[in-house]
C-alpha cells in the first residue's frame, strides 16, 4: 500500500517540481497557461490525499455513518442535478429516470451521494460525447436497487472482477489524462457495504457499463 502511495504521489509532484524549476530558471514563462497546469497537478493531489484519507478510515473501520430515514427520490434528483452541467459541457446527456415512489432507507445521505457522485463521473468520463448516462432506482425484494448506466466504452471481462480494488485502472496509460488514482470505486465499495448494501457491473466493450449498489429497505 505505501509503495503504491508513494508511487501514485510521484507523478504530480515531479510534474510540479518540473514546472516551479523551469519558470525559476527562466525556461517557462508564469503565464495563465502554466498556472493552469500547476494547479490541475496541484489538484490531483489534493484528491489524492482526501481519498487516501477515506479509505484508510474505511479500512480501519472508522467511517462513522449518519443514517436517518430517507426518501432517496429527492437524494437521487439533486444528486444528478449537481453534475448536469458537467455532463452537458461534455455533449453527454445525463438524467434521472424515477418511479414516482419508492419505500424510505435508513442511510447516510452524504455517503450515498458520494458513492452516487463516484459512478455519475466515472460514467461521464469514460463515454464519448452524444452518448447516455442514466441512473434509475428500483425496488427489489428488501432492498432498493441503485444504478447508473452509460453508453461508454465499457470494460474488459478480465478486468471486471479488479475494478473495486485499490489502485486498479483498466487503462494504465490514460489514466493519468482522466485523473483517478483507481481509488473511487475502493471507495464506493466500502461505503455501500457500510450500509450492508452490495455494489456490482456489469459491462460490455463497446456498449457500456452499468454499476448498480443495493441498500437495505428501512423497516
Ligand atoms: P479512478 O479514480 O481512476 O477513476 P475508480 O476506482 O473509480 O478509479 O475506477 C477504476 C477503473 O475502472 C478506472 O480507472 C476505469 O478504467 C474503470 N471504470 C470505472 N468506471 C467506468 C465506466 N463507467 N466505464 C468504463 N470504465 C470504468
Amino acid at each position: 500500500m505505501i509503495a503504491d502511495v508513494a508511487h501514485e504521489l510521484r507523478t504530480p509532484l515531479s510534474n510540479l517540481k518540473g514546472y516551479l524549476e523551469a519558470i525559476h530558471d527562466g525556461v517557462v514563462k508564469p503565464e495563465p497557461d502554466t498556472l493552469r497546469s500547476l494547479d490541475e497537478e496541484a489538484n490531483l493531489l489534493s484528491r489524492l490525499v482526501d481519498d487516501l484519507q477515506e479509505l484508510s478510515l474505511a479500512e480501519a473501520g472508522e467511517l462513522r455513518l449518519d443514517c436517518r430515514k430517507r426518501d432517496t427520490i429527492k437524494l437521487l434528483k439533486q444528486t444528478v442535478a449537481v453534475r448536469q452541467s458537467q455532463a452537458a459541457a461534455k455533449g453527454i446527456s445525463l438524467s434521472a429516470d424515477l418511479p414516482k415512489k419508492l419505500p424510505l432507507v435508513n442511510i447516510d445521505a452524504y455517503r450515498i451521494s458520494q458513492v452516487l457522485l463516484n459512478l455519475i463521473d466515472n460514467a461521464v468520463t469514460h463515454t464519448p460525447p452524444g452518448g447516455v448516462v442514466t441512473v434509475a432506482a428500483r425496488k427489489l425484494d428488501n432492498c432498493l436497487e441503485i444504478s447508473v448506466e452509460d453508453t461508454g466504452e465499457g470494460i474488459p471481462a478480465e478486468d471486471l472482477p479488479n475494478v473495486f480494488e485499490r489502485f486498479y485502472r483498466v487503462d494504465k496509460s490514460r489514466a493519468r489524462a482522466t485523473g483517478g488514482a483507481g481509488l473511487g470505486l475502493a471507495i464506493a465499495k466500502y461505503l455501500v457495504e457500510a450500509h450492508n448494501g452490495e455494489i456490482n457491473v456489469q459491462s460490455e466493450p463497446g456498449k457500456g457499463s452499468r454499476f448498480t449498489f443495493t441498500v437495505p429497505v428501512s423497516k
